[in-house]
């Protein structure tokens, strides 16, 4: 059958219907699966014949979420976890052994950032890291040992953009595996396998749920390298619960009209703030402002949800406005229907020595806003208000 359009798959991509008919897909709520009878048992589980056998290696549910995700990326294969970390961390552990190496931008998301410097390094797997902003750093980083290259674009929380036509013909130029971490995008705005990834991880936390509800995660890519992270997985029990699977392939049914919404919501704050006086600096990769504006426009659909600010006045007046706001939520997430505020400097990067903390591009006055779907009237209105405070 040949891919109808983003929408339609994302809508249409269902399991066969079972004998009642249904027209949204059920709820598989198992942990495993029976079989006719001992020879169909033997053939399923040396993958002779293809069939769910128990919920940690695959679930109808799970399934179904996978399979749209490929095809909203244009992957060969894909497998579902719990959450987005369970991904990154599987990803790597499933492709790496010891000695082995990462070359990896320094702004990743902070618990990537702790797998790469206070865990990998226990089964001798070390990360070399370049500034998002010097992709000419990567080629010398590179050494015989380096089996992965990768980065997340836009970044958090700088919202930093990386060429990744670049990073595709640099990984295909040394033999590494480009791995992207794809979740301040979504595949409706960004589609790192046209430009060369292998291999492509989402937190469905994110914008793939939408409303704050479920924890998940996913990988699609090639279908030699998922199969790897597929038996990695099978063995050590990652997998996404059903529940959560048939919530987010739900959710993937409206990510098109979200998503269009989140970013035209975002856009618009990003214009209102860009001529505010108590602001220093607006960081949005729609904005001609943006240091790496042509390379958005050229791999990015859309310029996402997500906003960085430099309010003037640095940690304090971070805080203070961050205190002032009345609507929007502070909270960790992003990517949610709600407008969410954070000041990493304050909160999730405060573990961070001041010069860590620049050198990962978080500035005492930087605060990230993961705008929502309300009306963009009331978003604008209540960050005005806490920026006059
Ligand atoms: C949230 C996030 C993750 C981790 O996802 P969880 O679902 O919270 O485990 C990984 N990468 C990025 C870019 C994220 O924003």
């Amino acid at each position: 059958m040949s891919n109808k359009h983003f929408e339609t798959e994302a809508i249409r991509t269902q399991l066969e219907r079972s004998h009642f008919q249904e027209h949204s897909t059920p709820l598989y709520l198992t942990s495993s699966f029976v079989f006719e009878d001992s020879e169909e048992m033997r053939a399923t589980f040396m993958e002779e014949k293809e069939r769910d056998i128990y919920s940690r290696y695959s679930n109808p549910n799970t399934s179904e979420f996978v399979q749209k995700v490929v095809k909203m990326e244009e992957a060969e294969d894909g497998f579902a976890f719990a959450t987005g970390m369970a991904a990154v961390f599987s990803t790597f552990a499933a492709l790496l052994k010891s000695g082995d190496h990462i070359v990896s931008a320094r702004s990743v998301f902070g618990s990537t950032h702790s797998l790469f410097i206070n865990y990998f390094p226990k089964w001798n797997i070390n990360t070399s890291y370049f500034d998002i902003n010097r992709p000419e750093e990567i080629e010398e980083l590179i050494q015989p040992s380096t089996k992965i290259l990768y980065a997340e674009s836009p970044t958090n929380p700088g919202v930093d953009i990386i060429d990744l036509e670049l990073l595709g013909a640099i990984a295909k130029k040394h033999n590494l595996l480009l791995v992207i971490d794809n979740c301040f995008a979504s595949p409706y705005v960004q589609q790192p396998i046209k430009f060369g990834a292998d291999l492509v991880i989402h937190s469905a936390t994110k914008l793939m749920d939408g409303q704050g509800r479920v924890l998940g995660g996913v990988v699609v890519g090639k279908s030699s390298l998922v199969r790897e992270i597929y038996l990695f997985s099978r063995n050590t029990g990652p997998a996404l619960s059903p529940f959560n699977a048939w919530v987010l392939s739900k959710s993937l049914e409206t990510l098109a009209v979200r998503v269009e919404k989140h970013c035209e919501n975002a856009l618009k704050l990003a214009e209102f703030l860009e001529n505010h006086p108590k602001i220093l600096k607006v960081k949005y990769p729609f904005l001609k402002s943006h240091p790496q504006f042509q390379v958005a426009k050229k791999q990015m659909k859309l310029g996402g949800n997500v906003i960085a600010v430099e309010v003037k006045g640095g940690l304090l007046a971070g805080e203070q406005f961050l205190n002032s706001i009345k609507m929007c939520s502070l909270s960790p997430n992003l990517g949610d229907t709600r407008t969410i505020v954070t000041h990493p400097a304050s909160t999730t990067h405060s573990k961070l020595s001041s010069e860590e903390q620049l050198a990962a591009g978080i500035t005492p006055g930087l605060v990230r806003i993961s705008v929502g779907l309300e009306h963009i009237s009331d978003i604008i209105e209540d960050i005005n208000q806490a920026l006059s405070k």
